[in-house]
């Protein structure tokens, strides 16, 4: 499928013996990428990736995000080629109201994953991010410590789009990552009810940040996020905090007993912690771990994996299907016209949809 490499014109001879470099010259492709047409083949992206080069990986992420056909054209092989080394990594999301700590969280918790050797990707879903300009990641200010790290990854959320179409891109960037060595990947979601779903949806295991000293409508956390949740964590256990978050801590185990058993047979835990201090926040990583052991002892890990994977299929098509139906010239002069029918009762809406949907099939 993928072209060949392109010949790079260099004066560098290398001797027999010695390993041949990288065909990708990063000094050389720094100085094109100012262009707008991608410069690199499909080969170099894949060899870039696979080798962690982070410059072609953030490259070949904003193709993922280009809303041009030929950059999603080449974003497509490009993902294609990076599936057969994908896989191989947990995939945490993590939410929370704002304000609740989850990049002080992310921070603390990923700069002692880094430092043992893990190469964490943090991604973020927030549908929003146009509007607020950029509030989830998009502050350079935020995760300081672990942005310079050589072992973290950090990419800011897709720009504004609808839901799906961020949370599509967000799943195809954690392919690339992992493709380039990320064996864990948190993707942090800004907790206004929105996107929970969503990277429910593209995640092996999900851990709700909760404060406590304030109630469940406060933090704006709905029932069906609690039922999503793998692990509750009440943040900010610190100082005059810690006892109202055992409180929640013993609140919210009772609470948790009441909804219904999960699809894996997990018990869903609830602990504290401070991501200011550090205490408990290595106790998260654990449940993490020990959900992992649990999930893939009993295959739910894969099988919910394979779910996943079929899911983004039906949810392709739907797109796709939509996409073009309401791109179609016909279909945009008709709606107008049948609108105006239904206002004035001339139509019912069940009849206007037909013969919209007829007008699309006959052509
Ligand atoms: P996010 O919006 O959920 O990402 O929250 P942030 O990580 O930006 O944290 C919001 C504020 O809470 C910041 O001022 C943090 O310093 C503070 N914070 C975060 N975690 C803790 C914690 O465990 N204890 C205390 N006392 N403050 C915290």
């Amino acid at each position: 499928m993928g072209s060949k490499p392109k010949k790079i014109q260099s004066a560098l001879k290398v001797q027999q013996g010695i390993e041949q470099p990288s065909s990708v010259n990063p000094q050389l492709k720094k100085e094109l990428t100012g262009r707008k047409t991608p410069v690199f083949s499909i080969d170099e992206y894949l060899e870039g990736i696979i080798k962690g080069n982070r410059t072609i990986l953030s490259k070949a992420i904003t193709l993922i995000e280009s809303a041009l056909p030929e950059h999603q054209a080449i974003a497509q092989q490009i993902i294609a080629r990076c599936l057969p080394y994908a896989g191989n990594s947990i995939r945490i999301g993590i939410t929370g109201v704002p304000g609740v700590g989850k990049s002080t969280f992310i921070e603390a918790l990923g700069k002692n994953l880094c430092n043992a050797g893990n190469k964490l990707a943090v991604l973020a879903i927030d549908p929003s991010s146009q509007r607020s300009k950029g509030s989830i990641l998009g502050d350079k200010t935020r995760m300081e410590a672990l942005s310079t790290d050589a072992n973290a990854f950090i990419r800011p959320s897709p720009s504004a789009g609808s839901l799906g179409g961020v949370a599509r891109k967000t799943r195809e960037t954690i392919i690339l990552c992992e493709a380039a060595g990320f064996n864990i990947i948190f993707v942090e979601t800004v907790g206004v009810g929105q996107s929970e779903t969503a990277v429910h949806a593209m995640v092996d295991f999900f851990l709700l940040l909760m404060l406590g000293n304030a109630g469940d409508e406060l933090q704006g956390i709905k029932r069906g996020i609690m039922e999503m949740a793998d692990a509750i964590a009440i943040n900010k256990a610190d100082g005059d905090n810690k006892k109202m978050a055992s409180l929640a801590m013993t609140q919210y185990k009772n609470a948790l007993h009441l909804f219904p058993p999960t699809e894996s047979g997990w018990i869903p835990e609830v602990a504290t912690c401070s991501a200011y201090t550090h205490e408990g926040v290595e106790n998260i990583w654990e449940i993490i771990e020990k959900y992992q052991l649990f999930t893939k002892a009993n295959d739910y890990f894969y099988q919910k994996r394979q779910q996943q994977a079929k899911q983004i299929m039906f949810e392709m098509i739907d797109e796709r299907l939509k996409e073009k139906f309401y791109h179609n010239k016909a279909i945009l002069n008709l709606i107008p016209k049948l609108q105006q029918a239904i206002l004035n009762n001339e139509i019912s809406p069940y009849i206007a949809a037909q013969k919209l949907i007829d007008s699309y099939t006959e052509k």
